[in-house]
Formats: structure tokens, sequence, C-alpha cells
């Protein structure tokens, strides 16, 4: 391990710096290492190679090909910047198991200042003492904190039996809380799609392990009523659990920990610039005020008097290990690289433009869309389809009649509280231009489920395939190839 290593010390076989001025190593095999003779590979012209791929990837819809506006989920472009530090050979050689120390060298400490100033800057984001940076999706981090307040109420002696989510919730809340052993008790919503105070109180008793909530809530809104809610949770020692998946609204401009949070998760593959969508590799860091820091999943890192990092084990509370090794380093390291390059006040910002953004879509389609609530949003904004119903059109047809349009549909039949939902998150990084001309094609559409309701039904037209029976192809799945 040590002789690979050295060869990327500059000046030596393989390092060069690219025409970017990043370091790089070429990969230099040891000769006992390569093939005797060439591996047997299908013969294709290269063109044809080629063809093929660019033509499976155009069939996609990305950020990078499209307006996005899923809401709930923050399709947001990520800066390529971030692509290239993680792709930085001084990062993608590391192996997990390498020692902190070899030979003197310091060879892992760069890794582990990147976890430990991340971990220090969500921590200053979200006003929580402590982070851990292990759950690899934002699921994943609910059920860390799940499992750390139940480890806060073992300790206490406390009998806990349920925590209380409202219904407007991700479904990831309750599914996290039942794995944690607890029951759910869901508080239905007002007519105003906020969360019913009245029921809230009447399920709180001294068995109520805690609370989740997102806020802003799925509806976009912001909980005005956080501090009364943190109250009557903490007065029976519940916990106060702040689902951030979404942070784009409030990042820079107030925190969890301030609201009376206990403890938070946020998805790095959300706000923090990882792409997400297709499943792929996510963070969810969970963040947690003093007295929970002890049940902290290890490892942490930790940064010594003599100026080194080192990763500590011993911590006797802990819930344990929740992830092998440290996480999705990758994901950590882009929303490292992002936080470095917009910076306290570029934070801010984003979430100026995520709410501006938000706030603008839902004033220019008010005229004609029907909105769930009077209020000004957050980062997102609702509508509901249920009018156009009259006319034999569904928020289905909208959506498709959006694709064949270049533009792809916001999230739609969520939350599930509002009949017929059209959930819009632009994200800051839209300019007017394209919040305007996706103003005007949902205009148009609202206009052709009057005159043309048949032309919706038969959308999408435009792409490799049609309407298709998403339900069926998830339950009865095909997966075999024919060529
Ligand atoms: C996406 C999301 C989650 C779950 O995150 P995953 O990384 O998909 O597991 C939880 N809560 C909210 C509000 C979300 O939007």
């Amino acid at each position: 391990m040590e002789l690979i290593y050295e060869k990327s010390i500059p000046g030596c076989p393989g390092y060069y710096v690219d025409e970017a001025g990043f370091e790089e190593v070429a990969p230099h095999l040891d000769a006992s290492l390569m093939r005797a003779a060439p591996a047997e590979l299908p013969e294709l012209p290269e063109g044809e190679v080629v063809r093929h791929f660019t033509n499976l990837s155009r069939c996609n819809f990305s950020v990078d090909t499209h307006f996005y506006p899923l809401g709930s989920c923050t399709m947001k472009y990520n800066p390529k910047a971030c692509e290239r530090v993680c792709s930085l050979w001084g990062f993608t050689d590391l192996h997990p198991v390498w020692p902190q120390f070899l030979g003197g060298d310091l060879l892992t400490q760069g890794a582990l200042e990147v976890l430990y100033e991340t971990e220090r800057m969500l921590s200053e984001i979200t006003g929580m003492a402590e982070c851990t940076l292990q759950p690899m999706a934002g699921s994943h981090g609910e059920l860390t904190g799940t499992m750390i307040m139940a480890a806060y109420h073992r300790d206490q002696g406390n009998k806990k039996t349920h925590i209380i989510i409202p219904d407007s919730a991700h479904g990831t809340n309750p599914a996290s809380a039942t794995l944690a052993g607890y029951q759910v008790i869901t508080i239905p919503s007002d007519e105003n799609g906020r969360m019913d105070m009245d029921r809230l109180r009447a399920a709180v008793n001294e068995e109520t392990a805690g609370l989740m909530l997102t806020c802003p809530d799925t509806m976009g809104i912001f909980n005005e009523r956080i501090a009364e809610i943190a109250e009557i949770i903490h007065a029976v020692d519940g916990l106060m659990y702040y689902d951030g998946a979404n942070l784009n609204a409030i990042m820079g401009r107030c925190k969890p920990g301030e609201m009376g949070f206990d403890l938070c998760h946020l998805n790095l593959h959300k706000t923090f610039s990882t792409p997400h969508g297709g499943g792929g590799p996510g963070s969810g860091p969970v963040g947690v005020v003093e007295r929970l820091r002890p049940f902290l999943p290890v490892s942490r890192v930790i940064l010594r008097e003599d100026g080194t990092y080192r990763l500590h084990y011993d911590e006797p509370k802990s819930i344990g290990y929740i992830a092998p090794f440290y996480g999705n380093f990758g994901v950590v390291l882009r929303a490292y690289a992002y936080l470095l390059l917009l910076g306290a006040e570029g934070i801010r910002e984003a979430s100026n433009h995520a709410v501006l953004n938000a706030n603008y879509i839902q004033a220019r389609l008010r005229p004609v869309y029907q909105s769930v609530s009077d209020a000004f949003c957050m980062h997102e904004c609702v509508f509901t389809g249920a009018p156009f119903a009259k006319f034999g059109i569904h928020t289905l047809d909208l959506a498709k009649g959006l694709i064949d349009r270049g533009i792809h549909p916001p999230t739609i039949y969520f939350p599930l509280n509002v009949p017929e939902a059209i959930m819009i998150e632009p994200t800051e990084t839209e300019s007017k231009a394209t919040l305007d001309h996706f103003v005007g094609v949902m205009l148009e559409l609202a206009g052709l489920a009057e005159t043309d309701p048949e032309q919706l039904h038969c959308a999408p037209l435009s792409m490799p395939v049609g309407r298709l029976d998403e339900v069926a192809a998830a339950k009865n799945m095909n997966l075999t190839y024919e060529g």
C-alpha cells in the first residue's frame, strides 16, 4: 500500500498535473499484474458504441437537460466543481481500512479533516452540538435519530411507547419510528394543511417518546407554532425531531436547534450538492443537542491537541455502528466543497432565492390554479388539480402534458392530504426566464384542459414510451432483455 501511494507523490512515475491544474496519477501497474493476452471483447465500431450510449442517455430527463421542479425532493443544480473535487486522486485512491498513521505519514488526515470540518459546518447550520455523517440516506438518518431517541429514553429510565407524526409527513418518518420499535400516532392536518393542535394535545402523554416534524412542512408552509409544539412535547420529556431533508428554505437563516428541536437529519443529496434520483448514493447526517451527544453512533472524528485528527470509538452510550466505515464519503466531500464554495453568505442567498422563486411561481399560477393556502410559501408551493375534474382532466394528465413540452413534472398526488396535488419546487438556481416559460406552459395546459382535454389524455406523445402503468411495472417486474 505504501508503495502504490508513493507513486502518487510529485515527481514519481505516473504523476502529472492536468490542464486544469489538478494533480493526477496515470495508472501505473506492475508488469506481473498485466494481462498476457488481450481480453476477448465484442468487436464493435467505436461510433456505434458512442451512438448507442449517447442515445440511451438522451432518453433521460435530468436537471442537466430539463427544468425539474419536483417538490419535496429538491432536484437542484449541483455545481460541477464539486464533482471535480471528489474525483481528485487523493480522495478516490483512499481505502477505508488504511491506518490513520502509516510510517509517520498522515495519509488519511486530509479525509479526516474533511469529515471533521463538514461535521462542524453542519452543526453550525442546524444549531446542533454535534452531527454524525454516517447515515447513508435521509431515511437512514431518521432511523439513526429514532434509535438515538430510544437510547436516550432507555438511559433515562423512561417508559415510552409511541412517536407522534403529522399526516403530511414524508412516508419514511413513520417507517423509521416503527423500525426503532415505536408505535406511530398520526395527527391529521386542519383545513389549512397545518397540524391540528387540539388533536396533538389529546395525543401527547407520558408515553410520548417524541414528535417528528418537517418545517417548512410538506405544504411548503413554515409552522409558526413550533415553539408551542416543542413546549407540549418537552413537558413529557419527549424529543423534537426535525426532518431537514430539504433545508433549502431556511439554511443560513434559522436553525432547528433554535426552534426547539433536539435532533434532526439533513439530506446532503438534496440540499448540499449531490445529484439525486435513481436511488444513487446519499447521505443523511444527524445532528443532536448536547444532552443527546453520548448516544451518537461511532466512529467519530476528533481533533486532538497536537492538531491531528483521529477516529474515536470509546463511547459507552453510543447506539454503535450505523454504517460501514464513515458513511458515503464522496457525498460528504461534495457537501464540504459546496459549503466552502458558497460560504455563509452564499448559503443564505441560496435559501433567499429558493423561497423567492417558489413564491413567484405561486403568485403567477394562482389566478388559474387553485392554491391550497393563501399564505406565502417557503421553498415549494402546492396546488390542487381538483377543479379540472369537471373537464375530465386529472393532475396526471397535466403532468404528462408537461413532459411533451420539455419540463419534468412536479411532484403529483403528494402530499396525500391534498386531492389531485401538484407540488412545485423550482429551487434557487433557476432563472426568471425558465420560471416564466414554466408558468406559460402551465397556463397553456389549464386552457387545453377546457378546450381540448383529449390532447392531454393522449400525452406524452414525444417520448420513447407513452403512458406507463407504473404500479403494474413495479409489482410485476420483467427484467428480461430482448435484443
Ligand atoms: C426525501 C425525504 C426523506 C427521505 O430521504 P431519502 O434519502 O430518500 O431516504 C425524508 N423526509 C423528507 C421530507 C424528504 O423529502
